[in-house]
């Protein structure tokens, strides 16, 4: 029985090392797991404030239009101008981002 012992021992002790080495790889995954986690919840809050931003967007400063890409997605003011082709196909472009917004949609 002692030689059956020492087999059950040691059939136990390489089950433990398969299961640490288990451990250790699932830790790894964790760990990327937490990284993602963390990324999509920093996204998640910045898409959010972004939108909220909407609320205090003002679309003309001093006779100035404001970019609205600017305002929402850069928390930027910054002045849309005029490009001027006459009439109403006039486009307002943001010299920032390049954003365009015709004068009539
Ligand atoms: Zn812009």
């Amino acid at each position: 029985m002692v030689g059956f012992r020492e087999t059950l021992t040691h059939e136990a002790g390489e089950l433990a090392f398969a299961e640490e080495r288990r451990a250790a790889a699932l830790r790894r995954k964790l760990a990327l797991h937490d990284e993602t986690g963390a990324k999509l919840k920093s996204d998640v809050d910045h898409a959010a404030s972004a939108a909220a931003r909407i609320h205090r967007y003002q679309p003309v400063i001093d006779e100035t239009p404001q970019c609205p890409h600017c305002w929402i997605l850069r928390a930027k003011k910054e002045p849309l101008s005029n490009q001027e082709s006459g009439g109403k196909n006039d486009l307002f472009k943001c010299r920032e981002c390049g954003y365009e917004v015709p004068l009539e949609p």
